[in-house]
């Protein structure tokens, strides 16, 4: 059995403890009134811990970094502390017989209460010989754990909709974990996905016995509720119409809006400018480079460092405006046409996403 705590090389005391509560009510969105509930739910967690299979496809581990590069006690520490993990392949131990017994062993074991996480896409071409574990195409061995499991979780861009392994020409054929499977996946995408997002999800099964409300693409609203675009610190920029030309640019009195550097903020969801990352310490827009839209189905195709092209034709009107207009009327006009340019870009976009992974529902996958 893997214990990550002891991967970790931590012990945790009462009061570790303690904070760990308010810190998962508060990744919760739950008020303080909740941290003796947790704190007892959790006593019973620790008394039998949550077994987890973790499964790595098609993917550059950057997931498993991102969720276990902690540099203080963190909510992911603390949590990883309450799991059982019978199977990682990037950190166990074990490898060869062993590992695949241990495998088999928790499947026949755990049936039907174990979580699987997926990181990594799928590759599913030719029978998916192009990736195998054991001498098993792991499109098989996906199948044959994911049937066993409580609860299917998809972990970063790549298992949930294919990502950066499934971009064109897509060689390999890979694949998201629910367009091979189909059912309910929880997708927790990201490029690489935040370790608050996975921790908050399968807390959230811990806590209330079910999966978080998952919005149209399969991830849970808590953290994917609202675009990047509803609480970006250069908004104020955006609806000034005051974008900046070239990376670095710095403009008087306000944070210029990325809009014209290909930022996707309009067309992405995610928690990003207040959940910010590497321990608190920033997130991309706020550090200077446009949101590449890494949590949505698009992710990396159709990210550019050029604007989408509703906002580019609404900026070129700009300029065309800003020409004839006093500067006090441009920032408003541009900013309403603007507003309304990308709002019908972000509805095309999410129609079209929306068709593409609804149909993976009725796809028999390979
Ligand atoms: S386009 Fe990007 S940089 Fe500009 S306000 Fe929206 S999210 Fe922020
Ligand atoms: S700001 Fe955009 S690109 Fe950056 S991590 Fe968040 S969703 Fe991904």
């Amino acid at each position: 059995m893997l214990e990550l705590g002891k991967v970790f090389n931590r012990k945790f005391t009462r009061r570790d403890f303690l904070k760990y509560s308010s810190s998962l009510a508060i990744l919760l969105g739950l008020s303080e009134m909740y941290v003796p509930q947790i704190a007892s739910a959790l006593e019973q967690i620790v008394s039998k811990k949550q077994p987890v299979i973790w499964l790595n496809g098609a993917a550059c581990t950057g997931c498993t970094v991102s969720f276990a590069n902690t540099n203080y006690p963190s909510v992911a520490e603390l949590v990883l502390d309450r799991l059982s993990v019978k199977y990682m392949e990037t950190l166990m131990a074990a490898s060869g017989e062993v590992a695949e017994k241990a495998l088999d062993d928790a499947i026949a074991q755990f049936k039907g209460k174990y979580v699987m996480v997926l990181e990594g896409a799928i590759p599913t071409k030719d029978r998916g010989i192009y990736l195998t574990v054991a001498g098993e195409p792991f499109v098989d061995k996906v199948r044959k754990v994911a049937e066993g499991a409580a609860v299917n979780i998809a972990m970063g861009t790549c298992a949930s909709f294919g990502g950066i392994p499934a971009a064109g020409p897509n060689p390999t054929g890979c694949k998201g974990l629910k367009d091979v499977i189909g059912g309910t996946v929880v997708n927790i995408p990201g490029c690489p996905a935040h370790p608050d997002w996975l921790v908050g999800t399968i807390v959230n099964v811990l806590l209330f016995g079910k999966t978080p409300e998952l919005d149209q693409f399969g991830r849970p609203k808590l953290f994917y509720g609202k675009l990047i675009h509803e609480n970006c610190p250069r908004r104020g920029g955006y609806e000034q119409g005051r974008f900046i030309k070239s990376f670095g640019e710095e403009l008087p009195d306000i944070e210029g809006c990325m809009g014209a550097k290909g930022c996707r903020g309009p067309v992405t969801s995610a928690d990003c400018p207040h959940r910010l990352w590497n321990s608190g310490v920033n997130f991309c827009i706020a550090a200077s480079a446009p949101c590449a839209g890494c949590t949505e189905p698009a992710f990396p195709q159709e990210f550019l460092y050029e604007p989408i092209p509703e906002v580019a034709k609404t900026i070129k009107a700009g300029e065309t405006d800003k020409k004839k207009s006093a500067v006090g009327t441009f920032g408003a006009s541009l900013g309403g046409a603007i507003a309304g340019a990308a709002a019908a870009a972000g509805g095309l976009y999410f129609a079209k996403e929306k068709a593409r992974y609804e149909a993976a529902d009725k796809s028999e996958g390979v």
